[in-house]
């Protein structure tokens, strides 16, 4: 067997027009600037080539490849070409509508607005696969939400979620139809029913992408995670097997505007499996019973308490407020981990992904952990003591002060005049605006 020739990164400095886009696209820190020009640093460098992709002088080459892709033996050419050869019969995005006793999970719909534009770029079709007994009114829905195609399947056995019938469901149409990517809502259900079919079709799965884009050379699907506690955010690719599938939480991404006018073709399947064949029987369905759980996921106003509440009894008058406002109390994490309030309350990266109309946020710092899980809000406001918080960079409006001056002002004025509609009507004017 020949032996590959090593590549190297190499910087032609005569292109390098000193943008610094390199610096920080960069996943590894293995780029400087130095008079004006990058410089490579040889330990770091691990050969993405994301500085050769992003850098607009094409300053950037590896060094060897073109000899290593002669020496490339027969079987590895073979093998790339049955590779392409076998990913090429894979076309179109699915989105799987999560749906409880006929209702949809607005998750689906968010997917399908994301999955419109996935489609649009690759230049295929978009569809929706709606599994459940007596779900046929779910077709419509999918198709007003911007599906081309609606795969039903409706039959008794799915009436209540269990793993085994739905996953065999989805394989089943999923090994017929060969998609090219399928998104799932990053729900209870949705992360079981995902993961179970990514391992029955052997191929990966991102979990809890925050983002979604087609890479236009390669067709591939880069899904992006915060990763290494949230310190990086993570591009993942499925490079060899299909579909590449995906789970995103509800409120990361935006649905379309529901448009009736928009129809789908629906196609019928059968499930084909009897009662007989599923294993798990479900003997009684009761609801959650803890009543007081906020809804913060679709909530349209969340006053959130931080570590600078200084005490689980500053979430009171987080309360207050958000009382005032018509809204649900949420806590960053430091508030959470001193006990101060349970994790039903957390936003986050480990919590919940929020976007109400409006956010307020009183004495949070804003690290990046906390960010990811609010920085969608329509309006935000931001209360902290410390002009540099790291909050105000993303905050519409930004009160520097005493969060136990600022807040009975607040509730004050949303008793005495319509502050939430004053604070979004104003928000949306500066962001029109700007
Ligand atoms: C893997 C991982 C996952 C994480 N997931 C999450 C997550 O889901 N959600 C999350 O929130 N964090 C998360 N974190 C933690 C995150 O990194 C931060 O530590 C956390 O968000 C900080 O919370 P905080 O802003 O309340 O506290 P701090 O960062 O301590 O900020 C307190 C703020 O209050 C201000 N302040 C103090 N007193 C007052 C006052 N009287 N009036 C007004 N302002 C005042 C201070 O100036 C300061 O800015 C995660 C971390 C890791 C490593």
């Amino acid at each position: 067997m020949t032996k590959k020739p090593k590549l190297t990164l190499k910087l032609d400095a005569s292109k390098c027009i000193g943008c610094e886009i390199c610096i920080g696209e960069c996943p590894f820190d293995a780029l400087r600037m130095e008079g004006g020009v990058a410089v490579i640093d040889y330990e770091k460098c691990k050969l993405c080539r994301k500085c050769i992709k992003v850098c607009p002088a094409g300053a950037f080459y590896l060094e060897g490849e073109e000899a290593a892709a002669e020496a490339e033996t027969p079987a590895e050419v073979d093998k790339q070409a049955d590779l392409q050869a076998r990913l090429s019969q894979y076309r179109g995005v699915w989105v799987f509508v999560e749906q409880t006793e006929g209702r949809a999970h607005p998750v689906s719909w968010e997917l399908l607005g994301r999955g419109r534009a996935l489609a649009d770029t690759l230049g295929c079709p978009l569809s929706a696969l709606v599994l459940g007994y007596n779900i046929e009114h779910l077709a419509a829905e999918a198709g007003y939400y911007g599906a081309d195609t609606v795969y039903v399947v409706d039959d008794p056995v799915l009436s209540v979620y269990r793993t085994q019938p739905y996953a065999d469901g989805c394989v089943k149409l999923i090994r017929k139809y060969k998609p090219e990517i399928m998104l799932v809502g990053a729900t209870t259900l949705g992360r079981d029913l995902a993961g179970a079919i990514a391992t029955d079709l052997r191929t990966g799965l991102t979990a809890d992408c925050t983002g979604l884009d087609i890479d236009e050379l390669t067709r591939e699907l880069r899904q992006t995670r915060p990763a290494f506690g949230g310190n990086i955010m993570a591009t993942i690719l499925t490079r060899e097997h299909r579909p590449q599938m995906a789970t995103v939480r509800p409120r990361v991404m935006e649905a379309l505007p529901r448009d009736e006018s928009r129809t789908a073709e629906v196609i019928h399947e059968a499930l084909g499996i009897g009662e007989d064949a599923v294993k798990v029987k479900v003997v009684q369905f009761r609801p959650d019973a803890d009543l007081d759980k906020p809804n913060l996921t679709y909530a349209d106003v969340i006053v959130t308490g931080g570590r600078g509440l200084g005490g689980a009894s500053g979430f009171e008058l987080i309360k207050e407020l958000a009382d005032a406002l018509g809204g649900v109390v949420g806590a960053s994490r430091a508030a959470v981990d001193a006990g101060w309030i349970s994790h039903d309350h957390q936003v986050g990266q480990t919590g919940t992904t929020v976007r109400p109309r409006l956010y307020v946020a009183c004495g949070v710092s804003g690290a990046i952990q906390h960010r990811v899980g609010m920085q969608t809000s329509d309006t935000i406001v931001a209360i902290n003591i410390d002009p540099d918080a790291p909050i105000f960079q993303i905050a519409d409006y930004g009160i520097v002060g005493d969060l136990y001056q600022v807040i009975p002002e607040f509730i004050r004025l949303a008793r005495e005049r319509n502050l939430k509609e004053l604070l979004l009507g104003q928000g949306q004017a500066s962001r029109a605006a700007s």
